[in-house]
């Protein structure tokens, strides 16, 4: 299964293709993370990306691609994938249909006040990049992550002025995707979220129901 993860950020993307990834066993690309592990480690290319992630903008299109097919070539052959965090633009979901042929896009749909909720008090594992939300999904220990014992922090970019800047990014580039998928028909499953405080598993267990459906399941 070669798939992308499409949805706002705080939409779910990390914890259900996390979810996921333990159910289906395939791997699992989050451009994010990638770059935030870059820039703790303040490698060369992490001081390429910092400046971009930390606002919130999206990181040049030239570094993005090089980053995902260095991490594709590391994916086991036959083995599935999720993309978490790619395409965000129209060139990049352009440049992807030369790399991988999609079967299928999973679709979180979430609406905006509960995205907005969500990120502002959204924690992250520092160790396993685990999300948590200290008011909706809270960890057992607070600020310790339930799988690793690592510690939780806020991402910088998880601030309200770059929350704002994310939201808009992903609303004006990146939510244009779907037509552009919808016309090519590539099949689409779709996750409504409607409340605050909806867990993560029946959702996950529903998604999985419908990769049944399309073969996708191993
Ligand atoms: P979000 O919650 O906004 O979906 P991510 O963790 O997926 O957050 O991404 C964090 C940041 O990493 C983005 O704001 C952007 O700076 C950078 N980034 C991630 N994926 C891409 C991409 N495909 N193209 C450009 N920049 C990206
Ligand atoms: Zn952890």
């Amino acid at each position: 299964m070669k798939a992308i993860i499409f949805g706002a950020p705080g939409a779910g993307k990390g914890t259900y293709s996390t979810r996921l990834k333990a159910k289906l066993g395939v791997e699992v690309i989050a451009m994010g993370d990638i770059f935030r592990a870059q820039v703790k480690e303040n490698s060369e290319l992490g001081k390429k990306v910092k400046s971009y992630v930390e606002k919130g903008a999206l990181v040049p299109d030239e570094i993005v691609v090089e980053v995902l097919k260095q991490h594709l070539a590391k994916v086991p052959s036959g083995a599935g994938v999720i993309l978490d965090g790619f395409p965000r633009t129209l060139e990049q979901a352009k440049t992807l249909e030369t790399i991988l042929k999609l079967d299928v896009i999973l679709l979180l749909d979430v609406p905006d006040w509960i995205i907005i909720e969500r990120l502002s008090s959204r924690r992250t594992c520092k160790n396993c990049n685990a999300v948590y939300n200290i008011r909706f999904l809270k960890p057992k220990i607070e600020n310790i992550c339930d799988k690793c014992s690592g510690e939780l922090y806020q991402r910088p970019d998880d601030s309200p002025d770059v929350i704002k800047n994310r939201l808009k990014i992903h609303q004006d580039q990146t939510s244009p995707l779907l037509v552009y998928y919808q016309e090519k028909n590539v099949p689409i499953i779709i996750s409504k979220t409607t409340a605050i405080d909806t867990p993560p598993e029946p959702l996950v267990e529903q998604m999985f129901e419908e990769l049944q459906k399309l073969k996708l399941t191993p």
